[in-house]
């Protein structure tokens, strides 16, 4: 690696402080620093003191003397629990009243910003800038953590409220198929659109409106880049590449870093602590025979719904490894018991933790399945392992990942909607055994063009260094 001068170009790289968005955009910002350009990563107090709270991030980017943390408040107070799935608008009305104003004053400081080459910023805070705001005197280049198909789907939105297709009428209508999203007919139901289209007035309702347009202004950027590769979704960025031409796919980002490290690498950026025993749980089992269950950082459930897995993963007789999260179960905080007809059978074919090292997880041989929430990260890692999935999609892209996954890749099946012990247990059984071998077949060729993608030679390889180069450009 060649070191940085001093009149290397200088990007600033800023993401939504969420563990999916601050996991790839560290992921870019190492692969940038790597590149020998000088990093700046802004990000709120309080991710900061949870990144270097729970992970190794510090040391790691110490071997970066140019690279730099730098932070912004969030406006929230510090015992503020910061949860996504519950505190969306008052996170939102505190980013734009308090963060908004502070990040434009530091773009605006002479000392930050006279050497600054461009801006990276998350698609999801695009609204912490407007398009024609003159004092932004560098390019912004947009990061988009969501998926080409979600992405797709979210920006033929406005269209589909024109058409109203999106008011619900009843229960048979999230079964009908949606014809108006170019590239997708025949595929998409209501019930497949994001979680938020699900809104009784999409006209009026804040959320969806709010995440509409910042879909609209990522396309509106000097570049759109995103986490993503040309053979596993190439038809649908050419879509998006209709709105917003310098598209740069340049994932799975966390698989195209370990090619440019040229060697293996652990996610080191986590939010929470990170439980490593079951590694040592998973290397006592047999090859495949392990599921593997998470739902990412901001899925919550009920009691009701824990139980329902809980029986279901028992009742498959299949081994499981399980993430409970100590804010996954509503009102529970991390006080889960088991359940007392389950306490002898989970003790033999079970293992729960808190939070695991999942890229290494999904590696491991002894997994053989993923039931997983359909986050994108999750779902470009599951691909990278090459294990098939079960989806149980939240919110926000995941309906619309999930129905790739199963109808689209044929990685596995779509849970959407139900959670009864007899679905669990019948969809884990599917995949891991009954229709195991048709899904390891189509996991493992993507994960094939997954790997080329990031290899010399590949899409995501190349497009990563015109990025590289495109910057270098922009610093003279
Ligand atoms: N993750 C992890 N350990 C866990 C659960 C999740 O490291 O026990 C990571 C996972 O590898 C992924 C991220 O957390 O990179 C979750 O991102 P995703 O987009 O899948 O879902 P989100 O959390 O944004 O809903």
């Amino acid at each position: 690696m060649e070191e940085p001068q001093s009149t290397s170009p200088h990007v600033l790289l800023f993401p939504a402080p969420a563990q999916g968005h601050l996991n790839v955009m560290l992921k870019l910002a190492e692969l940038l620093s790597l590149s020998s350009i000088r990093v700046t990563f802004l990000t709120t107090e309080h991710s900061y003191r949870q990144l270097t709270l729970h992970s190794d991030v510090l040391p790691r980017f110490s071997l970066f003397p140019s690279f730099q943390f730098r932070t912004i408040s969030d406006g929230l107070p510090l015992s503020h629990p910061r949860t996504f799935s519950h505190h969306l608008p008052e996170m939102l009305h505190s980013f734009v009243s308090v963060t908004k104003p502070l990040f434009r004053d530091m773009l605006l400081s002479p000392h930050f910003s006279s050497d600054l080459t461009c801006l990276i910023l998350d698609g999801f805070f695009s609204y912490l800038l407007d398009i024609d705001d003159d004092f932004v005197k560098v390019p912004v280049f947009c990061f988009r953590t969501f998926g080409a198909c979600s992405t797709w789907t979210i920006l033929s939105i406005p269209n589909l409220i024109k058409q109203e297709q999106l008011t619900i009428k009843g229960e048979d209508d999230m079964d009908r198929i949606l014809d108006n999203v170019p590239g997708m007919e025949n595929l998409l139901r209501r019930r497949d659109l994001p979680g938020f289209c699900r809104a009784t007035d999409p006209n009026n309702d804040p959320i969806l409106q709010f995440i509409m347009s910042t879909f609209i202004r990522s396309t509106k950027f000097s570049a759109l880049i995103m986490n993503t590769f040309e053979d596993l979704e190439g038809p649908i960025l050419s879509n998006i590449r209709t709105l917003c031409p310098n598209l740069y796919s340049i994932g799975p980002l966390h698989a195209l870093l370990k090619t440019k490290l040229n060697h293996e690498t652990e996610s080191l950026n986590n939010l929470w602590e990170v439980d490593r025993s079951c590694l040592t749980w998973l290397d006592n089992q047999a090859a495949g025979s392990v599921i593997y269950v998470s739902f990412g950082s901001i899925t919550v459930m009920g009691n009701r719904e824990l139980l329902e897995f809980w029986h279901g993963l028992f009742n498959s007789g299949r081994r499981f490894l399980w993430v409970i999260r100590p804010d996954l179960v509503k009102g529970k905080n991390g006080e889960i018991e088991i359940p007392a007809e389950l306490e002898e059978g989970t003790k033999q074919r079970g293992y729960m933790v808190g939070w695991t090292p999942q890229e290494k997880v999904l590696c491991h041989e002894a997994v053989g399945g993923f039931l997983t929430h359909s986050g994108w990260n999750s779902t470009l890692e599951s691909i990278v392992a090459g294990k098939p999935m079960i989806c149980w999609p939240y919110g926000f892209d995941q309906q619309v990942n999930s129905r790739f996954v199963s109808n689209v890749w044929n990685l596995g099946l779509d849970m959407k909607d139900l959670c009864d012990r007899e679905t669990v247990a019948k969809m884990v059984n599917d995949v891991m055994v009954n229709r195991k071998e048709e899904f390891v077949r189509s996991a493992t060729e993507i994960a094939n063009l997954a790997r080329q993608s990031v290899n010399p030679g590949g899409s995501s390889y190349a497009n990563f260094d015109r990025l590289v180069e495109d910057i270098r450009n922009l610093s003279g």
